[in-house]
């Protein structure tokens, strides 16, 4: 039994069931605090690991975006639950060959992550939320962080707890499953505001739909398979896939602006994904299999290409991003 589970069992004991919501809040915030769940040895594989491809086009479009509004020199490059530092790295390259040099603040609360990122990014300010960012039009990234933050899931209209049977975990009830998420609510109100008041432009990524629905989407990730939910809480990722109609539209209710929901397959051939792999083989040869592989990974309807999404949420005083025109 993991010490997360006993002090889960503990506390259903002496509470009663939990919501789903407080067990995934509890199980991931344990997990993220206690390793780096990235790569061949971890958990899962993200884009920005996959390949440097994914962080420049992100930094193309953010800088192209900020030279659009009139290259407001005070802005500063924000990203939420930036993992390694990896996208940050690849994405301020780019950023800085467009004659911008933006102070970099990162939204992370893992004290484990936060020396890999300060390794990648060195002289980046840390934030355990958005509410203490700095007020300044914000060249803004976050890649698989909505998906991390808890969720509420109602079963037959009756919210679903999570409670002990037989001395191991267990749903207190099945049924059509609705999700919601307050917490990820709260984190694109807050961003959302901030562009509004500041400046500045968002780009979200994540697995997801495009549209609300029922469904059970919550899902447990652990040594690069899926895994039963329940299992082994703290150890194991918990995502559950992200209602982009909701983001959407808790956005506009801020007073921002949002583009289409675009997947990320169709956004990164519009930004240019193919001349910069060409680009990057003529530059190592010897790696155009692996730069090939990766291109494909990304954008492939049938790996990441279609499953996640992007979506811009951005200022009224600015201009979409690039790679959203419907
Ligand atoms: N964006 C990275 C990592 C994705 S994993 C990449 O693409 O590789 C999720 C990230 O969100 C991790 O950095 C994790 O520590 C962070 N995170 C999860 N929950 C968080 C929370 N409530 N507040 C801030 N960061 C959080």
């Amino acid at each position: 039994m993991t010490p997360l589970e006993r002090a889960l069992r503990d506390r259903i004991l002496s509470e009663g069931p939990i919501t789903v919501e407080a067990f995934m809040a509890a199980c991931n915030e344990y997990y993220y605090a206690t390793r780096d769940p990235l790569g061949a040895t971890g958990d899962f594989t993200t884009a920005p690991e996959i390949s440097q491809m994914f962080g420049e086009l992100v930094g193309a479009c953010l800088a192209d975006c900020w030279a659009r509004a009139g290259r407001p020199s005070d802005a500063i490059y924000v990203e939420l639950g930036p993992g390694r530092g990896t996208l940050a790295a690849d994405a301020l390259r780019v950023i800085r060959s467009a004659a911008l040099d933006p102070p970099v603040h990162l939204v992370e609360t893992s004290p484990v992550l936060r020396e890999a990122q300060a390794k990648a990014v060195p002289n980046a300010a840390w934030h355990d939320e958005p509410a203490s960012l700095p007020d300044a039009p914000a060249l803004l990234v976050a890649n698989e962080f909505l998906d991390a933050l808890p969720v509420r899931q109602f079963a037959d209209g009756i919210e679903r707890k999570v409670t002990v049977v037989a001395g191991g975990l267990a749903f207190d009830r099945d049924g059509e499953i609705v999700e919601s998420s307050p917490a990820r609510a709260e984190a694109v109100a807050k961003i959302a505001r901030r562009l509004v008041l500041s400046g500045g432009a968002a780009l979200i990524f994540d697995y997801g739909h495009p549209k609300s629905g029922p469904g059970d989407t919550l899902q447990a990730l652990h040594a690069h398979g899926f895994a039963p939910v329940l299992d082994g809480p703290g150890e194991q990722d918990l995502t559950a896939h992200v209602d982009f109609e909701a983001v959407a539209d808790t956005a506009r209710k801020a007073g921002a602006r949002v583009t289409a929901v675009v997947p990320q397959g169709q956004w990164l051939d519009r930004l240019g994904i193919a001349a910069r792999a060409r680009t990057l083989v003529m530059a190592h040869p010897d790696r155009s299999n692996e730069i090939e592989a990766a291109r494909d990974r990304l954008c492939s309807p049938d790996q990441m290409g279609n499953l996640f999404k992007v979506i811009a949420i951005h200022s009224p005083a600015w201009p979409a991003p690039a790679g959203f025109e419907t």
